[in-house]
């Protein structure tokens, strides 16, 4: 460890928590080499022995979810109850990561001119785990139980803003796998961009597009394989038809979970004319409902920003808005001590302002009026981004249209993303480079070899 310190701070109420010290470079290296010894025999090991002992962490994530959440809304300011079911959403999902591990390490066979071709699916070696810290146990543990399950020893950074969040994740993983096969360095960009630049095959990482860019330029020296799943600008788009109150609720929801610190959520809504009043009207009401709390109470629905730079990012936002004309039907207010910021409901925008242009990540309903569905579409795709999105309409071929119209890796019709399961998790455009879950993500973390034989 070196003698450097993250000091990473309650966002409740702005005060330090207790330090953590950073890996050194040459403790980046042991770590990553300590893992690739032990990758050799996780390589070995019957898939379905290994399946076991990752259901054995599932099921510790799971057990220690109430030590896992105090440590989530104390370091990023998530509600309880929301923080403890993020922890429980492990043990949900991994039968689902079993099964499309499964079908991703079967072999496949072909004959073709004599010739046999079988196709193995083989681990890569060590994968580095890089995180962010808006879901800090569920975000990791999605690309760690990818890596583990193919046959990978992985390497995780958990986020210079929940360190001790990351550390107890990690021990519950290092716990119950054999010894070094998970490793843990913690540390911000440049521990990062250690372990990037380490004897890791594979980089998974999930954060910013800036920091996705920096990760590829480090990786193009070795060819590293990368996965990077990273931000979005997601459209909702109200037509005339739709159940405006559900409609209402979700945008309500969804741009607000998690202080708007979503990363596939509800980051712009672009409404119809015709239903632009009365939809608008609903979400203000139920924006208007919403207070502020304490993170560690259980009835808390909306806590703090967790950190001040991300909370004053969101009020340069709503600034460069108000300077370009738009009109605040709510206007959300940063209130102390900590770092909250009450919501905001934000009309008239144009596109030049960054409210629209880039991610907000904060508890902002920003709504655009279209004149019509082409409008609608045309501006939902107006944007570098394109992870997530959602049309509301009458239910039907027209607005299954829509959908295919959009340019984004995850489109929801008429409800959201957040359950919807065997699918890829995945970005377009600028919001991604390969994609995890589903049978096909799941091979993003695999190396396909051909072995060619005379067919008998
Ligand atoms: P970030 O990019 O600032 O940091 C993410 C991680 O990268 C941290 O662990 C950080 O220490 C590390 N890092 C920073 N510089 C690095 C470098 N040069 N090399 C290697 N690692 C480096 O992102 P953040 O602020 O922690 O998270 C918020 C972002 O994450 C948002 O853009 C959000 O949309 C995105 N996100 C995307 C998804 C998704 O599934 N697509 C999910 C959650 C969050």
């Amino acid at each position: 460890m070196s003698s450097e310190r993250l000091v990473p701070h309650n966002p409740a109420t702005g005060q330090p928590l207790d330090p953590v010290d950073c890996t050194t470079p040459e403790g980046v290296r042991e770590v990553v080499a300590r893992a690739r010894s032990a990758q050799r025999a996780w390589a070995a090991t019957a898939a379905d022995a290994r399946a076991t002992q990752i259901r054995a962490v599932a099921k510790a994530i799971g057990d220690h979810a109430d030590a896992l959440a105090r440590s989530i809304s104390d370091e990023m300011g998530k509600p309880i109850r929301e923080a403890r079911s993020e922890a429980r959403s492990i043990a949900a999902r991994v039968e689902s990561f079993v099964r499309a591990a499964d079908q991703a390490l079967a072999d496949e066979d072909g004959v073709e001119n004599g010739i046999r071709v079988r196709v193995r699916w083989r681990p890569l070696g060590v994968v580095g785990v890089i995180a962010p810290w808006n879901y800090p146990v569920a975000t990791p543990s999605n690309l760690l139980l990818s890596a583990l399950l193919t046959g990978n020893a992985a390497v995780f950074k958990p986020s210079e803003y929940t360190p001790h969040t990351g550390a107890l994740l990690h021990r519950l993983y290092a716990e119950t796998l054999p010894e070094g096969l998970v490793g843990l360095v913690q540390g911000a960009g440049a521990v990062g961009a250690a372990l990037v630049a380490s004897d890791v095959d594979m980089i998974a990482f999930t954060g910013s597009i800036a920091t996705g860019q920096a990760i590829m330029r480090e990786a193009a020296a070795t060819m590293k394989r990368l996965v990077l799943e990273l931000g979005g600008k997601d459209p909702m788009l109200v037509l005339p038809g739709a159940d405006l109150q559900a409609a209402a609720r979700h945008a309500a929801d969804e741009a607000l979970r998690n202080a708007g610190q979503v990363c596939v959520s509800v980051e712009r809504i672009i409404v119809h004319a015709d239903v632009a009043g009365e939809f608008t009207r609903r979400v203000a009401e139920l924006v208007r409902a919403v207070k502020p709390g304490d993170p560690r109470d259980e009835s808390t629905t909306f806590g703090p920003m967790a950190s001040a730079r991300q909370r004053d990012l969101v009020l340069a936002q709503l600034a460069d808005a108000r300077s370009h004309g738009a009109t605040f039907v709510i206007e959300g207010q940063a209130q102390g001590p900590g770092y909250y910021l009450t919501p905001s409901v934000v009309t008239d925008l144009k596109p030049e302002m960054t409210l629209v242009k880039d991610e907000t990540f904060g508890p902002v309903v920003a709504i655009q009026v279209a004149r019509d569905v082409d409008e609608a579409v045309e501006m939902a795709n107006d944007t570098r981004y394109g992870l997530g999105a959602s049309v509301w309409g009458a239910p039907g071929p027209e607005l299954d249209a829509v959908a295919d119209r959009i340019e984004a890796g995850m489109v929801g019709v008429n409800r959201g993303l957040s359950t919807a399961a065997g699918g890829p998790w995945v970005g377009w455009k600028m919001s991604g480079l390969g994609y995890t879950r589903s049978v096909t993500g799941m091979r993003h973390f695999l190396q396909p070899q051909s072995q060619a034989r005379r067919a008998e």
